[in-house]
């Protein structure tokens, strides 16, 4: 039998270790937690186990895990595929753990380090060539669950295919973006990354911009998360940015990097006050409450006191922001912001080139752990793309830069992109292929054909909400199956987001205008969308990945889900004062008796309540597990760690399913509680009301739900067919729709993006 990782022993049980054996368990494997002794992991295990820290898909996966000690509990290493040290950041302790669990492990278990800075060769000095040819360093990044970096660095003896096993594992079983890294200080993503934000702060000053200007320069209009540098530092910690910069200037060969990576004064001052970030209340920024209201300030360079500093308003940012190309319309131009995200660009692109072969071979690698592990949009490689590889060069040029030798010997060649043919991954993974073809589209959606005849309706809307062009495209694609040309349909798209529901701005603009027949139309239409999916001729599997709530999660689960293990799925239209219409209400009902009757006799009355709470509250799974264990998707859904492959696997279920030669499933028939069980849930409601738990709105949109859940006017223990059921959805959607408190939930919802609880 071919190799397998089936339990794994994580060593340390502090911010990282837990958060690996979390992310182990999810995917299904047993883990053992040791750390010194029991205090410490379980100080671990119960981090894990709380859900406000969110480390679990689904708070069952905890039976996976056991914790320990490593002085008692070693003999559980013995029966451990892989074993993982992520203690803490020192090379001595790395090397006595070593020493110490070595000769308990199995004989071809892998053993592999989590440092981030340590070399990999040096924690492995001393021990024997079995030990070294078993060894290396597996990099995850922090929360290990979100962050996609795993960079493998092997020693100079860890055998290849043991790294390529590792390798494989990371991919295809916990869905992460394997970048291979030599055992160079910082790996690939730090040594970039972290020198991106040292840049920003070592040459703000001569621009005369402060900290939030800072931040605004480097975030999301340069493809960089919002928290840009410094922010991003807070999080992390101040010392942690010295310790990493440290261990460069420390370890590196090149003179001119001692340069690069000097720590500004400011970071110095800072720590040296014991102002290390979000750990200690205070780094580059504080909040403090000024009269009576929360304020973040901001330290300021000059005066080296926290104030209320705000960045500047350029319009040349946001004029970027709308533009096609972000990247060129900031780096190009006279301003001093325009000036400072050249310089900071600039720098950043000499030195990821200049360190191309001593820290990655292939330049992909640079960009795909930049991309994965600090979340830019696009890496270095790519922006230079978008920037005008010799337009920039020739600027570079002129201010007397050295450019690397390989990237001007690209240049002689002709080479003056990065990536000529587009990326790999795109053709492969995405729905850009050049094979595809389009069968129809319209504003709102597109019908490709993905090849093997599979079709793939993708959403393409702002959220990819849900509004007429594309419902009328899910009903196309529905007839579209029943033409005998296709094997079956992907609902899925490479979007920010699965589907953000139904378009609200629609919705809410009809309302006002008292345009009931019209949202009559438009909710029929939603329904029969929803039903040809679910009772389509072939197969349609559906790709949820991200917000996949309102019409959103409706699609979903009318569909055979396929979801990615982060998507948020739930039916939201309570906090908008409406209720799922979409078959939302039934669908959650059909599929909650289904899953009762499965396991022997259905007690009507407990399953409605559980619905009906979930309905009523808006409640939206914290991740695909949890929507299946919340009861959205089917107990047998399984779940996608690569987002990346979402659309080729839905493909893959497609076909699967049509060679076990699908048939929609029989029209359901759905047992009712009717009025007498109403009375019983309208009585919990109003108990709710009275003690204020909700307010005297909610409790109608509550009672209206009820009258759904329990199937109208009809006496107990009725089997009613879905439509009478999503007749009920309409009738409540329609009146509701015509109350003022609800348009005012809509209104408020659209100009805050925040549920108003009237
Ligand atoms: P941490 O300080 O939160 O946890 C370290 C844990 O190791 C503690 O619980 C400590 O009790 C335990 N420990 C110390 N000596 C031990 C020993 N001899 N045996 C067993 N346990 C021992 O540190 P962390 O942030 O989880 O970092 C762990 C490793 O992961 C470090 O090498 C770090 O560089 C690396 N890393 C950290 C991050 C991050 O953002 N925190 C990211 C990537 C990698």
């Amino acid at each position: 039998m071919s190799k397998k990782i089936n339990k794994v022993a994580v060593i340390g049980a502090g911010v990282m270790g837990s958060g690996i054996a979390a992310l182990l368990a999810g995917t299904g494997i047993h883990v053992v937690l040791l750390d010194i002794d029991d205090t410490f992991s379980k100080a671990g295990y119960d981090r894990i186990k709380d859900p406000r820290t969110g480390m679990l898909y689904e708070k069952s996966q905890i039976d996976y895990i056991t914790a320990g000690n490593i002085t008692d509990d070693l003999e559980k290493l013995r029966e451990c595929d892989w074993v993982l040290e992520a203690a803490s950041e020192n090379l001595s302790i790395k090397r006595e753990i070593m020493k110490k669990i070595y000769p308990y492990c199995k004989a071809d278990a892998v053993i592999s380090t989590n440092t981030s800075g340590v070399s990999i060769n040096a924690i492995a000095e001393g021990m024997d060539a079995d030990f070294k040819r078993r060894f290396m360093g597996t990099h995850f990044f922090n929360p290990p669950r979100y962050m996609a970096l795993f960079e493998m660095i092997p020693t100079n003896e860890t055998k290849p295919e043991l790294v390529k096993f590792m390798a494989d594992f990371a991919e295809n079983e916990l869905g992460k973006s394997v970048v291979p890294a030599k055992d160079t200080p910082n790996f690939v993503a730090n040594r970039i990354g972290v020198y991106a934000m040292l840049n920003s702060m070592q040459i703000m000053e001569k621009y005369g911009f402060n900290i939030p200007t800072v931040d605004l320069l480097c975030g999301p209009v340069m493809g960089r998360a919002k928290s840009a540098s410094f922010r991003t530092v807070d999080i992390v910690g101040l010392d942690i940015l010295n310790n990493v910069a440290e261990n460069v200037l420390q370890n590196t060969t090149n003179p001119a990097e001692q340069k690069l990576y000097a720590v500004p004064w400011f970071v110095k001052d800072r720590i040296e006050n014991g102002a290390l970030g979000d750990k200690t209340k205070v780094g580059f920024y504080k909040k403090a409450v000024c009269d009576g209201k929360k304020v973040t300030l901001a330290f300021n360079l000059e005066t080296k006191e926290y104030e209320a500093l705000e960045s500047e308003k350029f319009t040349s940012v946001k004029e970027a922001l709308k533009s096609e190309n972000k990247y060129a319309a900031m780096v190009y131009g006279e301003n001093p912001e325009n000036k400072f995200t050249w310089e900071n660009l600039k720098n950043i692109l000499l030195y990821a080139a200049s360190l191309i072969p001593e820290i990655a071979d292939d330049y992909h690698d640079i960009d795909s752990a930049l991309k994965a592990g600090f979340n830019w949009e696009a890496g270095p490689f790519e922006i230079w793309d978008k920037i005008d590889v010799e337009k920039s060069i020739d600027k570079m040029r002129a201010e007397g830069d050295v450019i690397p030798e390989w990237v001007e010997d690209r240049l002689k060649k002709g080479q003056t992109k990065f990536y000529e043919n587009c990326a790999v991954k795109d053709i492969y993974y995405g729905l850009q292929t050049e094979k595809q073809r389009i069968v129809c589209e319209n504003e709102g959606a597109t019908l490709h054909d993905i090849g093997d005849e599979v079709l793939c309706l993708e959403f393409h809307t702002k959220g990819n909400s849900l509004g007429i062009p594309t419902m009328d495209m899910m009903l196309r694609a529905s007839e579209e199956l029943t033409t005998g040309k296709w094997k079956g349909l992907v609902v899925g798209n490479t979007g920010k987001t699965f589907c953000a529901g139904a378009d609200l701005n629609m919705i809410g603009s009809l309302a006002k205008d008292k345009e009931w027949d019209k949202i009559e139309e438009i909710v029929n239409m939603l329904q029969s969308a929803n039903m040809a999916l679910k009772y389509a001729a072939r197969p349609v599997v559906s790709a949820p990945f991200g917000s996949a709530v309102g019409g959103g999660a409706e699609v979903a689960m009318h569909t055979i889900a396929l979801p990615y293990a982060e998507t948020y799925m739930g039916l939201v239209e309570s906090r908008v004062g409406l209720v799922p219409a979409g078959g939302g209400c039934t669908e959650l009902l059909v599929k909650a008796c289904n899953r009762s009757s499965e396991k022997g006799k259905i007690a009507l009355f407990p399953i409605v309540k559980k619905v009906w709470k979930q309905i009523a509250n808006s409640v939206v799974s914290s991740s695909a597990a949890d929507a299946i264990a919340k009861g959205y998707l089917s107990e047998n859904t399984h779940v996608i760690l690569k987002k990346d492959a979402l659309i080729q696997q839905a493909k893959k279920l497609v076909l699967e399913q049509e060679e076990w030669r699908y048939h929609p499933a029989p029209l359901a028939q759905i047992p009712v509680l009717g009025d007498f069980a109403r009375a019983a849930i309208f009585n919990d409601i109003e108990a709710m009301r009275d003690g204020n738990f909700i307010s005297e709105y909610d409790a109608v949109i509550g009672k209206k739900v009820a009258r759904i859940l329990t199937g109208g006017d009809v006496p107990c223990g009725t089997l009613v067919k879905e439509q009478h059921i999503l007749d009920l959805e309409k009738e409540a959607f329609l009146s509701l729709c015509g109350e003022e408190r609800t348009q005012v939930r809509i209104e408020a919802m659209l100009t805050t993006g925040k549920p108003l609880h009237n």
